[in-house]
């Protein structure tokens, strides 16, 4: 044993972010611009730019720059303008732990050092459900992938993983990748959806199913999965109203690859492990107004928060985060903030800021329960009084929907509640 191990070197910084994705990078550049001098950012891996770096297809940036880029391209918009900023970078590196008292263990290639940062800006993005977390039976064979693990070995390995291929799920990664393994010669005989509706965006239906003629299932479930070295076949049945498959609709797909699309979950161990108080329905911490969680000095972006739509609306998140945590730093405001509550209604399946100051205007981000036409959206003080209304053309699940409230809504502490009308 070696008695004299080397003693773990301490480093101070204003603000740390942890994760380079699209959030971390926005969130960095925005507190060192709002005037703080140490701004840190920490990346597992060894580049910078997170889920972006898989996603060759475009569709990126079309809010935040007016022009339709690949992921790539997005990510490096943002990273080309960290030197400049002056935010120290530190990749291949993984946070491994965060207290309450804002202390971050880290370890760089193999070596571990304790960073006590003023604020902490957490944007570790978000994992993909496996098929333990949905509990499908029958064999184990190869050829059954998340769709994100599959287009990371397409796009960045250049390693094709099937010829005749099913998917699972439709949400915008499944839809891309029916694309891509068509593009790429696969034959890709159906989206299977359990639901009623695609979870996935509705220019991706088009863009991605519709255009490439693969057709989409609703209320249809995988039930088996057949095969011992490779996959040799699925078994599809339809569900009923309460999502149980009805064996007389049972019918066998062959295929050699099935690909999973069920889900995201936001990546929060380090969240947790802070004392951050969660949100059951996102997944993410409950933020307020400026994106501190309950921890004082700790605030969160991106799909560590809730899962979003697009990476423009995480950079624009992302942004304010930052903004707020050098604010934070810069003001040391200890006293407790008036934290009305913003609740979901009818209709809502979750709204964020979950608490709001009403000293501050501020963006009201929500997802509804169901597809509708022709609804409107309502916030309403705790007396029932109107505070703002929006009348939407189409509200749809997969669409994340973002309303600008003027401050002063909230203001008398009376929680303001949210619901399609
Ligand atoms: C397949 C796919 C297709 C998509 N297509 C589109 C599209 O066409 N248009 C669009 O606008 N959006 C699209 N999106 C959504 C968009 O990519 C995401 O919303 C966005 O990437 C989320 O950014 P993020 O920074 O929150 O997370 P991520 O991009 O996931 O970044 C999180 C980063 O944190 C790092 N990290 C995590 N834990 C630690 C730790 N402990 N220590 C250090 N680092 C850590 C990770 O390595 C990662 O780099 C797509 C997403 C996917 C998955």
């Amino acid at each position: 044993m070696n008695s004299k191990a080397s003693p773990i070197e301490k480093i101070q910084r204003e603000v740390v972010v942890i994760g380079g994705g699209p959030a971390g990078l926005a969130a960095a550049i925005a507190a060192r611009e709002a005037g703080c001098k140490e701004v840190l950012l920490v990346e597992r891996d060894r580049i910078l730019g997170g889920i972006l770096n898989q996603c060759i297809h475009d569709g990126f940036g079309l809010h935040a720059f007016k022009e339709a880029l690949s992921g790539p391209e997005y990510a490096d918009r943002y990273i080309r303008r960290l030197p400049g900023a002056g935010v120290e970078v530190m990749d291949n590196t993984i946070v491994l732990s965060l207290s309450s008292d804002r202390v971050l263990e880290v370890s760089a290639r193999g070596a571990l050092r304790h960073v006590e940062a003023g604020a902490v800006i957490l944007a570790m993005g978000c994992r993909e459900r496996t098929r333990g977390a949905i509990s499908i039976p029958g064999h184990r064979p190869a050829g059954v992938y998340t769709a994100g693990a599959a287009q990371n070995l397409i796009n960045l390995e250049n390693i094709m993983v099937g010829r005749r291929a099913c998917i699972l799920g439709s949400g915008d990664i499944g839809l891309i990748m029916a694309r891509r393994l068509t593009l790429e010669g696969a034959r890709v005989e159906a989206v299977f959806e359990i639901l009623p509706y695609s979870s996935g965006l509705p220019r991706n239906i088009q863009q991605c199913l519709n255009d490439y003629n693969i057709p989409l299932f609703l209320n249809t479930t995988v039930t088996d999965i057949i095969g011992k070295g490779r996959l040799e076949a699925i078994r599809v049945a339809q569900v009923d109203g309460d999502r149980v498959p009805i064996p007389e609709t049972e019918r066998l797909v062959p295929c050699d690859t099935l690909l999973l699309s069920v889900g995201l979950i936001p990546e929060n161990e380090l969240t947790v492990q802070a004392g951050v108080a969660m949100d059951p329905v996102t997944g993410g911490a409950l933020v307020d107004d400026t994106f501190m969680t309950g921890v004082p000095g700790i605030f969160a972006c991106g799909n560590v928060l809730h899962v979003h739509d697009l990476a423009d609306w995480v950079s624009v998140e992302a942004e304010e985060a930052g903004r707020f945590a050098a604010a934070y730093v810069q003001e040391r405001r200890e006293e407790p903030r008036r934290r009305t509550p913003v609740r979901a209604g009818e209709g809502v399946r979750y709204v964020l800021p979950q608490t709001i100051s009403g000293e501050r205007d501020f963006i009201l981000s929500l997802r509804v329960t169901a597809p509708w036409r022709d609804r409107t959206v309502v916030i309403r003080d705790g007396g029932g009084r109107e505070i703002r209304r929006k009348k939407m053309m189409r509200l749809h699940p997969a669409e994340m929907i973002r309303i600008p409230v003027k401050k002063g809504a909230g203001a008398d502490g009376s929680p303001l509640e949210v619901s399609v009308e």
